[in-house]
């Protein structure tokens, strides 16, 4: 008998869906009954064992983690999800890492959720491991290695009583802010840090199922799906989006211990898989591989595509180039939706009907959006703005952070800092207001705008727009640009291309040529890394 079954939605529904597969892995499959039985020895374990622990004001509860972050690192596939939910059915807050972190970047992680326990499998320990001594938890019995946890899965040890999640709010009572819903803190993810250090972004449990209702409903996930998930899971995109709504809905994961375009490939065009999510990035690595593959397997992989009912970008513009010639290899039009972590999806094209081109949509079902001035009132018709947004999907707060908490809200609306515009009645994003948006001779201009007509030349790969400070323009539109294979292009002949095309005060006045743009593991650009670029040259 588990108490809180019937309290975390994904939980209860799990058990509808029972004998169905839930996950796939390099290891095999799992159904769902196998994660809610692996999951709950999780959760035991992370409850066993605490008789040592101080009573820190009075909130240590030996039967409920009660919001204690506990950090895990694991190989993507069930021993993830299994960590996950038995986190979550213990009472506790997941912090997931990003596998491939260097260590600085870990402690970061570690200490600033002050971590009371780590979760870490085999191929993590010797980081893991080392970072548990260095913190005392290693003594307190709260380093724990998933393969010694699992292995309690073949003894026949009860099931231990679990705490009941939804109706003990305790931790959220003591530490009460107005942004925070019925239900306690669930997870902490960290912004990925295109513009500042990185903020632990705190969503509860009512967030991420507003979040999972709101995409299951638009892009009506069904049990008969199968999904293959190549994304990192330290990430919205990854847990949410493919994971998440994938056993919400009874649908089954596949889940890549790593991101490899030819294994990508086999996994798109395995016959039964139905739904494929991924960043820019991704698809423009999928579109290199196809290129460089056999005729016979090309026409093999063209065809297996025709067996997906969707296949959705985001996370970074699209470019409408990648777009177009995604459709030409697979036949499909991408989806292509805009959202943060901060506040799950907001803007989608639609599943059913015409999907815009270098557009992001409407929003998605329970979100509210609009788009205000610099004064905060909502801007007219057709003028850009910067999209607010209000909901249930909307995350609680920053954690550790009430005055950047305060400052990211305006009357209940969450300020994205993205700016965009509406257009025949579709949302299209300009970029973000710090960086994105530059001021060049007193206009302002989108970066993306320019990216994308960049993109068009024919000696151009990929391209970075920045602004870089300038006693005369305020700043100067700069681009970084990564050539095609035995291209050549200087300035003046940039200039003069783009001159049919942009504004003149768009047109770049700076040029700089890279072997790569600075990415990261989102394999979005990192715009203040490649501004750094000018100054240093
Ligand atoms: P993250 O919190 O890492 O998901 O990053 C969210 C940011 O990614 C947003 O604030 C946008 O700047 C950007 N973003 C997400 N989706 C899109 C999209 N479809 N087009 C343009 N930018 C996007």
């Amino acid at each position: 008998m588990i108490p809180n079954i019937t309290c975390l939605p994904l939980i209860a529904l799990a058990q509808r869906h029972g004998e169905r597969t839930a996950i796939v892995d390099a290891q095999g499959s799992y159904t769902y009954n196998d994660l809610l039985d692996a999951s709950a020895r999780v959760a035991a374990t992370l409850l066993g064992g605490r008789d040592d622990l101080d009573d820190v004001n009075g909130l240590t509860d030996l039967s409920d983690l009660n919001g204690e972050r506990v950090a895990f690192l694991l190989t993507p596939g069930f021993p993830w999800v299994a960590t996950q939910w038995g986190i979550w059915r213990a009472g506790g807050i997941g912090v997931p890492l990003p596998c491939n972190s260097a260590k600085p970047e870990l402690e970061f992680l570690i200490d600033d959720t002050k971590a009371s326990t780590l979760v870490f499998d085999a191929a993590a320990e010797p980081l893991l491991r080392a970072l548990a001594e260095a913190r005392g938890l290693d003594k307190s019995g709260r380093a724990l290695l998933y393969e010694q946890i699992s292995g309690d899965l073949v003894s026949d040890a009860p099931a231990a009583e679990l705490p009941d999640v939804a109706a003990s709010n305790i931790a959220i009572s003591k530490i009460a802010t107005p942004n925070i819903a019925g239900t306690r803190r669930a997870m902490i993810l960290y912004t990925s840090g295109t513009t500042n250090k990185p903020k632990g972004v705190v969503t509860t449990h009512d967030n991420i199922a507003a979040q999972i209702a709101a995409l299951v409903q638009a892009w009506e996930w069904r049990r008969e799906d199968r999904i293959v998930l190549c994304l990192p899971l330290h990430h919205v995109h990854g847990i949410i989006n493919v994971l998440s709504c994938a056993l919400w809905s009874g649908a089954s994961c596949r889940m890549l211990p790593r991101f490899d375009a030819n294994t990508v490939w086999d996994g798109i065009a395995d016959g039964a898989t139905t739904l494929f999510m991924a960043v820019p990035t991704v698809y423009a690595k999928l579109i290199a591989a196809w290129e460089n593959s056999s005729p016979e397997r090309r026409a093999f992989l063209s065809q297996a595509c025709a067996n997906l009912r969707l296949m959705v970008s985001g996370s970074a513009a699209l470019p409408v180039s990648t777009l177009e010639r995604w459709k030409e290899i697979s036949g499909h039009t991408l989806l292509e939706r805009y959202g943060m972590t901060e506040i799950g999806m907001a803007l989608s094209n639609p599943l059913h009907g015409q999907r815009v081109p270098g557009s992001v949509g409407t929003p998605l079902p329970s979100v509210e959006v609009r788009l205000v001035g610099e004064n905060g009132e909502p801007v007219n018709a057709g003028t850009p703005g910067e999209i607010e947004v209000r909901g249930p999907s909307v995350f609680a707060e920053y954690w550790g952070k009430p005055e950047a908490t305060r400052e990211a809200f305006r009357d209940g609306w969450f300020r994205t800092g993205d700016i965009a515009i509406v257009e025949h009645g579709v949302y299209r994003i300009l970029g973000r207001t710090s960086i994105d948006i530059l001021k060049t001779g007193g206009h302002k201009v989108s970066a993306l705008e320019i990216e994308e007509t960049l993109r068009e030349h024919p000696a151009i790969a990929e391209c970075a727009i920045v602004g870089v400070p300038d006693g005369e323009w305020g700043e100067r539109v700069a681009a970084a640009i990564v050539l095609c294979d035995g291209s050549l292009l200087d300035l003046e002949s940039l200039r003069t291309w783009a001159k049919d095309f942009l504004a003149a005060h768009k047109v770049p006045s700076r040029l700089l040529v890279v072997d790569a743009l600075p990415r990261n593991a989102m394999g979005k650009v990192i715009k203040p890394a490649v501004a750094a670029l000018f100054h240093t040259k």
